[in-house]
């Protein structure tokens, strides 16, 4: 799905530089490196505070860690995401609190949201699935009447801008209270091993996420709260630094080949290619088709054969996975989400495609599809 050996390639130098420096002076941990390339997303992001963390699981649970919710507080989210969203909040037993996703964009329903809200509701965690930000001007409006905090789940968005109704242009997971980015090696600014992120603009929330992060202390062995354990190692940032140069880039070539799979299937009426919203730009995570009569797993034994990759996200919703049944859900609960698992398919989507290769991607396709 993924070309992580190719993009290493042209940047080899500058990465085999940087890992024997860290090597040689052995500052593994909160070296110099970390601190740079916090500063350097800081100015990218154009966002006050980046809390480094050990990864964008964590970030979440850092998150809401710092949120001081209590146990049966209700967090709304969606129900068509990666479950690492789910699982902070029952980690931290509060109540996820599941609503639908709009069927062109596959991101959360903002009028689901108002309508899942009761008197327990403390926040909402919008994912930017995919790459493209949620509507997040309708998100703040909404948590702004209900005095809700907003956690956006920006693990697959980063470096994508959003344009509000208000003229201005924001980086994707710094318009919430909070962000929270992953830099698992096949996210859009991955690293060489697990790496996370938060960001906040709010000075007290970013000072409390610095003290969960380190074993709830500021000052050495004085332990104030609760906290974990959760670092970014130096070498995963002074990697991320290299690559955070590159990232306007990366989304660039991500998008040609996105492009060029949108003209490729524009004829094909068993193929729904994906629709950006006009509030966002879309940096392609993922580039996920939504099928329409066709076998989809025999579709990907056909590409498998020709030595294509290509993935569901996701097949099952949050509420249909084993571990979060619960009584207040039911199949048929979210229409959308439940079609989306059972028709989508992603197509391999990275930084180091040519045309002759996204040529054959898409006529195996469409070899398959235009069948019968
Ligand atoms: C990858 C991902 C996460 C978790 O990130 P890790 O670094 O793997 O813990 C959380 N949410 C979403 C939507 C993701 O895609």
């Amino acid at each position: 799905m993924v070309d992580l050996a190719g993009q290493y390639q042209k940047i080899k130098p500058e990465v085999d530089q940087a890992i024997a420096e860290i090597l040689t002076n052995t500052s593994f941990i909160n070296g110099p490196a970390v601190r740079q390339f916090q500063s350097n997303l800081e100015k990218y992001l154009n966002v006050k505070h980046v809390i480094p963390c050990a990864n964008g699981t964590d970030a979440l649970q850092v998150a809401m860690m710092a949120l001081n919710l209590q146990p049966g507080d209700e967090v709304i989210t969606t129900s068509f995401t990666f479950i690492a969203t789910a699982e902070v909040i029952a980690l931290l037993q509060l109540t996820p609190v599941l609503v639908d996703v709009l069927p062109d964009t596959f991101n959360i329903d903002p009028e689901a949201i108002e309508r899942a809200i009761t008197p327990k509701t403390r926040a909402i965690v919008p994912v930017h699935l995919f790459g493209q930000c949620a509507d997040m001007d309708r998100i703040m409006e909404i948590a702004h009447k209900h005095q809700l905090y907003v956690i956006e789940d920006n693990a697959q968005a980063i470096g994508a801008d959003y344009f509000s109704k208000d003229g201005s242009t924001s980086k994707a997971g710094t318009i919430g209270h909070i962000g929270c980015t992953s830099f698992f090696p096949s996210k859009n600014l991955g690293c060489y091993g697990d790496g996370g992120a938060i960001f906040t603009n709010d000075d007290q929330l970013a000072e409390q996420m610095r003290i969960v992060v380190n074993h709830g202390m500021k000052v050495r062995y004085y332990h104030d709260v609760v906290g974990i354990n959760s670092r970014l190692d130096s070498i995963q940032a002074a990697i991320l630094d290299i690559k955070l140069k590159r990232l306007d880039d990366y989304a660039k070539a991500r998008q040609y080949a996105a492009e060029y799979y949108n003209r490729a299937f524009a004829q094909c009426d068993k193929l729904k290619t994906p629709q950006t919203a006009t509030f966002t730009t879309h940096v392609f995570h993922q580039y996920t088709l939504v099928t329409h009569c066709v076998n989809r797993q025999q579709l990907m034994d056909h590409l498998q054969s020709k030595g294509i990759a290509s993935a569901i996200y996701y097949p099952v919703p949050l509420h249909l996975q084993k571990a979060y049944l619960d009584p207040r859900y039911q199949k048929g609960d979210f229409p959308v989400t439940e079609q989306l698992c059972k028709t989508v398919i992603s197509l391999p989507i990275h930084t180091e495609f040519d045309d002759e290769t996204l040529e054959y991607v898409t006529s195996s396709v469409l070899e398959f599809v235009n069948k019968d």
